[in-house]
């Protein structure tokens, strides 16, 4: 049987240190050992270009994505997929990862490093202490090699320019700038790739065009919606998930799954 649609899900942060946009190490271990048990396949990005020209994928597949690259990725998420075989995908804030040794991470034991909440975490990142929040590029390299992790753009600087620059070719002028500049960091450290993020999900046609001529071809949106192979690769749908297991988790893989049931609950519920 193959897939009639395929759920991308969102994470951004695994930490013990509740916030917003965060779930448990616990909920996750549950959540990725939930997949396993139902013998679900953690696809990889080239599996998604396959999937959006057409070509059969199996039943149970899943694209499991995190976003802007936090250091909790590596510490409590990676040791659960690299136990369990599982695959996902890291955009990357390329401007925010750091240099330096790996730190230890939770299948190691001993001390740990903390990984802060999404609100300090902000706060390191804006007041130049980006490393003490985020993955370094020894971390990327270690989970590439573990086969847990693939990792693709959420630009260089995170930047809203819809927010900073008023005039129009000013703005694609630095947004250019900022996809230009995390593309070239990425294919340095982990290769090509023409998968792009939308930090905070904010795009328009502009930025569009502007990805485009960068070289992004896959562009993934916050957008609630089914994903089948008549879906745009430059408007990829997520579903984000909650700190919640059981019924709540096992029922969004269910929907994400089926084209006609599944899109008549989004635009009734949408969640
Ligand atoms: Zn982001």
């Amino acid at each position: 049987m193959n897939a009639a649609a395929l759920p991308v899900l969102m994470y951004h942060h695994v930490t013990p240190n509740a916030g917003l946009v965060t779930v448990s190490p616990a909920t996750f271990r549950a959540q990725m050992a939930w997949l396993a048990r139902h013998g679900y396949r953690g696809i990889t990005c080239r599996d998604l270009e396959k999937f959006l020209d057409g070509e059969p994928l199996p039943k149970k597949s899943v694209l499991i994505t995190f976003d802007d690259g936090y250091l909790d990725n590596y510490v409590y998420a990676h040791p659960v997929l690299q136990k369990l075989g599982l695959h996902g995908v890291i955009f990357l804030v390329t401007g925010w990862i750091g240099e330096s040794q790996p730190r230890r991470h939770a299948a190691m034991g001993g001390d740990l490093p903390d990984c802060p909440n999404h609100r300090d975490a902000t706060a390191y990142i804006g007041s130049g202490q980006a490393d003490r929040a985020m993955l370094r590029w020894s971390e990327v390299a270690a989970m590439q090699a573990a086969g847990t992790f693939e990792f693709h753009s959420h630009t260089h600087t995170h930047t809203r320019w819809d927010k900073t620059i008023a005039d129009p070719a000013a703005r694609r002028t630095a947004l250019a700038a900022d996809l230009a500049e995390s593309r070239a960091t990425l294919a340095r450290h982990t290769g090509e790739s023409p998968h792009l993020c939308w930090p905070q999900g904010y795009f328009d046609d502009d930025y569009k065009r502007v990805a485009g001529e960068a070289g992004f071809r896959y562009l993934y949106t916050v957008h609630k919606g089914i994903n089948t192979p008549a879906t745009a690769a430059d408007d990829i749908n997520r579903i984000v998930v909650k700190d919640r297991v059981g019924a709540w988790f096992a029922s969004r893989m269910f929907l994400y799954r089926q084209p006609t049931i599944g899109g008549l609950y989004v635009r009734l519920r949408g969640d």
